[in-house]
């Protein structure tokens, strides 16, 4: 099933709100397997909105509307295309009486133009609204299928989710069960992880492969379908294990779990404990680390070690280490991290030090990060070479901190 997604309204057009709908519904259509092949986005205007689902019906099995659902002139997505179709529109007497209670709870007359918010295409299966006025409906044409949604993201989404996408669930179950799941993956570009998987992702088909890099981490997510639940999971299994067979040193789990819940859930679950030493996170770290409940059984404490004179004084950093290596170094990142353990009496010890930018430092580029890793079984560091603004630089150095403490 391919779909298409029309954004209806002017005010896309204008530039005042950004299309969102379209974004939601893509991404939780691809949850369920369904392909969405265009986007598009009219103005509240009846003949180019006739022309765009014109060309949407030519080559979408699954066209959805958002927007233009609403009471006023401006608002005529029904109508129009009760008119291409040449379907009647009727009134939907749930929806009638839910507009009249609405207005008598509110001791508000109902105008003509709030009825209208109950015109339905008639053998449409309706959506109610538990947020708004306008229902939204889906009706099958000849071959394919048109759904209807109010623009409002806070009627959109509730609609969506509670009767659009079971009802559209329910069409495509008829045939076949849909599994999807998600590797992720770090410390390795998208384009490096493609490379690797070159032959997989050229004759994917199902279960699909689609990979996706943001905030500095790929994720590859996979998408069956196939009648049988239990051969569908048997399928994804075979395939992250031919994945897995090459990226292995770069997976970091499934799902949705980010580095740093998970670094979190290890400590609690082996009952052990983590201080840092940050430089250039400022604290970031330590601000990451205790957003996750439960973070005083495993987080003493740490420490900004800003300046250089506050690493010797504070956090006892000789100083003909920095003289020797400067303060972006392994031998800083290490001792700070050692310092950090030992201070806070914990288990690890967590040391970052580096140049955020936009300026070099030392003589270093900006981007160039040490983090040294330390516990009972002794100290190591790691050179990462990051790019990007400074806000980006210090995000990806404390997840590679939680990178390197899991996985290294
Ligand atoms: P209403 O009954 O509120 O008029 P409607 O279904 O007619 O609902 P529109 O009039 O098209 O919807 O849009 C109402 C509001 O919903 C817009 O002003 C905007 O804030 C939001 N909206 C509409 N379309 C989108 C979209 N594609 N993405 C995000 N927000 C949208
Ligand atoms: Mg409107």
């Amino acid at each position: 099933m391919n779909a298409e997604i029309i954004a209806v309204g002017s005010e896309l057009l204008l530039g005042q709100i950004a299309n969102t709908n379209a974004k939601y519904l893509s991404e939780q259509l691809s949850f369920l397997g369904i392909n969405v092949f265009y986007h598009s986005v009219v103005g509240d205007n009846e003949d180019r909105l006739t022309n765009v689902l014109r060309q949407a019906a030519e080559r979408s099995d699954l066209l959805l509307l958002t927007g233009g659902l609403g009471p006023t002139k401006d608002d005529l997505t029904k109508e129009t295309v009760s008119k291409l179709l040449g379907m009647k529109l009727i009134y939907d007497q749930q929806t009638e009486e839910r507009i009249l209670a609405f207005f008598k709870q509110r001791n508000r007359k109902m105008t003509e133009n709030n009825r209208k918010q109950a015109l339905v295409l008639e053998g449409a299966k309706i959506f109610p609204n538990d947020h708004g006025l306008a229902c939204g409906m889906a009706r099958e044409t000849d071959g394919s299928m048109i759904v209807l949604l109010p623009g409002p993201p806070s009627e959109l989404i509730p609609m969506a989710e509670n009767y659009c996408f079971p009802y559209l669930k329910g069409m495509i179950s008829d045939q076949s069960h849909i599994e999807s799941r998600v590797l992720r993956f770090f410390d390795i570009g998208e384009s490096q992880l493609a490379d690797r998987i070159d032959d997989l992702l050229e004759a994917q088909s199902n279960p699909t492969i689609a990979p996706l890099a943001s905030g500095g981490e790929v994720t590859l997510r996979l998408t069956v379908k196939g009648k049988d639940k239990q051969r569908n999971n048997e399928m994804l299994d075979s395939v992250q294990k031919k994945i897995l067979a090459r990226l292995e040193d770069y997976f970091i789990g499934t799902g949705q779990q980010t580095l740093m819940e998970k670094l979190a859930e290890r400590l609690m679950e082996h009952g052990k404990t983590i201080s840092s030493a940050e430089s250039l996170t400022g604290g970031l770290f330590a601000a990451e680390l205790t957003a996750q409940p439960g973070a005083s059984s495993i987080f003493p404490g740490g420490f900004v070690s800003y300046g250089d004179e506050w690493k010797h004084e504070q956090l006892h950093i000789p100083a003909e280490l920095l003289r020797e290596h400067g303060a972006v170094s392994h031998a800083c990142a290490r001792e700070m991290a050692v310092q950090a353990m030992m201070s806070a009496k914990a288990d690890y010890g967590i040391g970052f030090t580096g140049v955020a930018g936009p300026e070099p430092l030392e003589g270093k580029a900006p981007g160039l990060v040490y983090i040294g890793v330390s516990s009972a079984g002794g100290t190591d560091s790691f050179e990462v070479r990051l790019a990007g603004s400074r806000a980006t630089i210090r995000e990806r150095t404390v997840k590679y901190g939680a990178y390197y403490l899991l996985h290294k």
